[in-house]
């Protein structure tokens, strides 16, 4: 394909490149009147439009997936295999291309972006064993001549509606398995960073990927409301903020889907007084800090138990002026600014909130020079310590370069306040004492344990998922969960019998 930065911008609405849908293997301007403009969060600046869909433009995405279904289902197993490898090689080859116009959109440093493909392709890797992983079971000769055996089929049209923070990464959370058992998907994402959607749609297409099969529609409210009540979507699959996502699981299971919803974050490493300093110290800058906190797997609250909290702060204190903050273009950058002005202003309020609050803001984002100075969506890191569970700091989804400490005395108090928070999606335990981290793997309500990995996101072949108002249903993302959600089971029992020993029997089949 004729590679260009942003190949799915369409002729310009005034002078701003233009991103569209992609429905039935072709870029789809919108025909709504409606869109939003999208950013460049490093200089402010608006760089295009993406379009707004309308109801009938979602009818048309789920009618051209409902059209390529019959025909995708019918593929065999090593077909769809082989097109999934094809997908796969196609992501890797491009992955500057990627990472370039997330981090345009998105704002993170380039690395995160690639890091965030990375680990992206792992899940497009999971799906290439398809055959593998849709395999049943057999049972021979259960009763005289009878067989039985289970196989799992996929469900049709699916959808995807997923956050902005990882505009490559979780819609492949879910399309890599949902279009290898078979379904044809429609991806709605997120308006502030549109733009990659489309672009690993084309490289779909040209992986061999037939039309129909995987669409993008761009929208907000109306699509996903369209999405999930739209009676030729059979399972949808949500990732976002914990009020949407609580609503996508009502409305979507009301109407009769199968709905995934994995919602807000708010997550806690606890540090044990044996744990190393420093290792516990880099590990909360590199998790409170990386992609300016704008994680589901960011720590957001490092809780310290007895006297680790005093030489901790310190240690984490003395690294806070090596974090370099920029443009994410800038290979020295390791922080890049927000998403948009409106949620680093709100980030913003959590510092003033704090201090009103009685917390002690041991550093206050507001003061590097790229917050005050730039025109982009910058805020430096902060430190918010002495921090109590009543203050909002603590309770909320902050989503920013933000890393509140709170004070405990004990384990069994550092335990207590993890699981009473509303949200329960990661967490992690710092300590030299394995008793102890098993404890906490065995004590902890959360869905996502780390020890001494500040991170814990499980690897493809595991799957994702929080507990709590982290998630919604039954089922977690991608891996062996990810293909059971994206499939349904059948279990057949067979049998070839002789003729010459056929006769009526009206009672209830017995096995012996
Ligand atoms: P968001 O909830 O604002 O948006 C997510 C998606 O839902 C987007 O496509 C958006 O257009 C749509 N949407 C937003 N508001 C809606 C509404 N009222 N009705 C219907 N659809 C709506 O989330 P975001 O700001 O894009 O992403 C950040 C949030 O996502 C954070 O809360 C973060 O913790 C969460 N997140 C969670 C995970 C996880 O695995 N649990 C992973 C990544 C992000």
């Amino acid at each position: 394909m004729t590679q260009t930065m942003e190949p799915q911008a369409t002729e310009a609405q005034g002078t701003l490149p233009r991103v569209s849908h992609w429905i039935d293997g072709k870029v789809v301007p919108s025909a709504s009147g409606q869109s939003r403009p999208v950013y460049n969060p490093a200089t402010g600046q608006q760089t295009k439009t993406v379009d707004i869909a309308s109801v009938e433009e979602i009818d048309s995405a789920v009618a051209a997936a409902k059209a390529a279904f019959p025909a995708w289902r019918a593929t065999s197993l090593a077909k769809r295999a082989d097109i999934m490898f094809r997908i796969r090689n196609a992501f890797d080859t491009h992955r500057d291309e990627i990472a370039a116009i997330v981090t345009s959109e998105h704002g993170k440093v380039l690395s995160d972006s690639a890091g965030e493909l990375a680990r992206g392709i792992e899940n497009i890797e999971y799906a290439c064993g398809v055959p593998q992983m849709q395999k049943g079971e057999f049972s021979e000769q259960v009763s005289g001549g009878v067989d039985v055996y289970s196989i799992r089929q996929p469900l049709g049209v699916v959808a995807g509606i997923t956050p902005f923070n990882f505009p490559a990464m979780v819609p492949m959370w879910m399309f890599g398995n949902a279009i290898a058992t078979g379904n044809t998907f429609v991806l709605k994402p997120s308006t502030v960073d549109p733009s990659v959607s489309v672009y690993l749609a084309q490289l779909m297409q040209e992986a061999g990927l037939p039309d129909g099969v995987f669409n993008v529609v761009q929208g907000d409210r109306v699509a996903v409301s369209g999405l999930t009540e739209h009676p030729d979507i059979a399972a949808v699959s949500f990732v976002g903020s914990t009020p949407a996502a609580r609503r996508i699981y009502e409305t979507g299971t009301q109407a009769g889907k199968r709905v995934q919803a994995l919602g807000g974050a708010k997550n806690h490493m606890l540090v044990l007084p044996d744990a190393d300093i420093g290792l516990t110290a880099d590990a909360c800058v590199s998790a409170g800090y990386g992609s300016a906190g704008e994680r589901c797997m960011a720590i957001a609250t490092v809780v310290t138990v007895g006297d680790v909290h005093d030489p901790l702060i310190e240690a984490i204190k003395e690294r806070l002026p090596q974090v370099v903050i920029g443009d994410g273009t800038d290979p020295a950058s390791q922080m890049g600014p927000l998403v948009t002005r409106t949620h680093r202003d709100k980030v913003a309020s959590y510092i003033e909130a704090g201090a009103a609050d009685g917390a002690k803001v041991v550093a206050d984002g507001r003061e590097h020079p790229l917050y005050k100075e730039s025109d982009g969506f910058y805020l430096g890191v902060s430190l918010i310590d002495d921090v109590t569970p009543n203050m909002s700091c603590y309770k909320d989804e902050i989503f920013g370069p933000v890393l509140t400490v709170v004070r405990v005395d004990t384990y069994e108090e550092g335990v207590k306040l993890i699981n009473s928070h509303e949200f329960g999606n990661g967490t992690a335990i710092f300590t030299r004492d394995g008793g102890a981290a098993r404890q906490f793997q065995f004590d902890i309500d959360v869905g996502m344990v780390g020890i001494n990995v500040p991170i814990p996101v499980p690897v493809s072949y595991y799957s994702f998922g929080g507990w709590r108002a982290s998630l919604f249903g039954d089922s977690h993302m991608y891996g062996p969960e990810g293909v059971k959600f994206y499939t349904r089971g059948k279990v057949v029992t067979s049998r070839w019998p002789d003729p010459a020993t056929s006769e009526i029997n009206l009672g209830f089949p017995r096995t012996k």
